[in-house]
């Protein structure tokens, strides 16, 4: 039977594929060492176990309003207001999604257009190595990605320079996402607030419509070189900035699969609402009960928050070390988040202990798999251009396995030819 054009072309999370596969080998008994999975070991704190049980046995059980109930909505409000800095966000300037997956698919979804023609295709800026979901969601609604390739030496951050290059009056949406997913980097508050300065004037002149995505899924997970910042909380693009987040990462919380977006102003207002309706007429809302748990989460947490957190950035030196040791391993260290996005370039060419011609990242981690039994994320799909030269992995795994990764990865290395 056909299917929709729609979904022939989009791909499959290469993420998601590794984590099920890495999950499915060791369901079968298999040892595998799983660094695919960008998911905390930890355990959801007690307090928010504890509110989600009481709120099922005080049946809080029944659909609740489309953008989610109105105390987290006031709460996540008021914790924009104060712990960002992000202004005019209240109440009507949330919703509250199934996941930060949901968030940036249906901010999409209310900010592209499927063109009449390809001329007409709007543009978004993505820069990379990026996330592997942004740009098939954004493509799917019908954006033209184009890519801002960063690099290492520059810490994997766009400058105002490329971004005002860059802009035309195509771009509909500039993507940040810091601190970053693959490479756990972080702008600071000054460079994000040059780059705001380059959007304002944007905004001004040749793109009027231009709006800012802002994923800070990771706002929590940092290691105090740098502080988080909300780009949203630069007053002269507050409304044109869609702050995203979720309780997934900071408070171990991803299989609740929760998360929400959030505007300031008539804009947000406008953005929210159209989040709504398509919320509406998708999945109503998400569960009520599982509300209660990311209230508690986020006020009564803030210990367990802090213990993970210290986790996390003992692990990221730990990796960092480790792998930097190895040779022909090129490796950033990791500020925020719990990646490390090592370039194994060095490497490619060479030809494994089992006879695999290693030609890229994606020949690298599937070698790595079969013969070590080691799952990690091979770079191509976080960037077209330099994507292939890198191998992502999650350190949210503890210290033994970090040590057994490196070892296992070092004794690969050494037996290349
Ligand atoms: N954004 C980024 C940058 C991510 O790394 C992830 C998950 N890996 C998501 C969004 C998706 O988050 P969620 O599980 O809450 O949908």
């Amino acid at each position: 039977m056909r299917l929709s054009n729609r979904v022939l072309a989009l791909k499959p999370s290469s993420t998601v594929a590794v984590m099920n596969k890495a999950k499915a080998l060791k369901a079968s008994g298999v040892d595998v060492l799983n660094f695919g999975a960008g998911e905390p070991d930890f355990n959801t704190p007690e307090p928010a176990k504890r509110a989600a049980i009481a709120a099922i046995n005080a049946n809080n059980t029944k659909y609740i309003d489309t953008p989610g109930d109105l105390a987290s909505r006031e709460l996540l409000a008021k914790l924009l207001t104060e712990r960002s800095g992000v202004p005019g966000v209240t109440k009507d300037h949330i919703i509250i999604t199934a996941g930060v997956k949901m968030a940036l698919y249906l901010t999409f979804q209310a900010l592209f257009d499927e063109p009449a023609s390809e001329g007409e295709r709007r543009e978004m800026l993505l820069p990379v190595p990026s996330w592997v979901s942004f740009a098939p969601m954004a493509r799917l609604a019908g954006a033209k990605i184009v890519e801002l390739v960063t690099t290492p030496e520059a810490d994997f951050k766009v400058t105002p320079a490329q971004l005002k290059a860059a802009i035309n009056p195509r771009t509909r949406v500039i993507l940040f996402n810091s601190p970053s997913n693959p490479c756990s980097t972080m702008y600071t508050e000054s460079e994000l607030r040059a780059l705001a300065a380059v959007i304002a004037d944007a905004g001004k002149t040749i793109a009027p419509d231009l709006c800012v995505v802002s994923d800070e899924l990771y706002q929590n997970i940092v290691f105090g070189s740098v502080k988080h910042f909300s780009i949203g909380a630069c007053p002269e693009i507050a409304e044109r900035t869609i702050t995203i987040n979720g309780p997934g990462k900071s408070f171990a919380m991803t299989g609740w699969r929760l998360g929400w977006a959030s505007g300031s102003g008539d804009f947000g207002k406008s953005i929210v609402g159209a989040m709504t309706k398509l919320q509406g007429q998708s999945i109503t809302c998400v569960p009520g009960f599982s509300l209660a748990a990311v209230r508690a989460a986020l006020t009564e947490c803030s210990a367990e928050l802090e213990t993970m957190r210290a986790a996390f950035a003992k692990r990221a030196d730990l990796i960092f070390t480790l792998l930097g040791a190895l040779p022909g391993v090129k490796v950033a260290r990791p500020i925020g988040a719990f990646y490390v996005f090592p370039d194994i370039s060095a490497h490619l060419g060479k030809t494994s202990p089992a006879g695999k011609k290693l030609t890229g990242a994606a020949e690298f981690a599937a070698a790595l798999l079969d013969e070590k039994l080691m799952a990690v994320v091979p770079g191509e799909d976080f960037s077209s251009e330099i994507g292939h030269k890198h191998i992502r992995m999650s350190f949210a795994c503890d210290e033994a396995q970090i040590r057994e990764g490196a070892k296992r990865l070092g004794e690969f290395i050494a037996a290349l030819r």
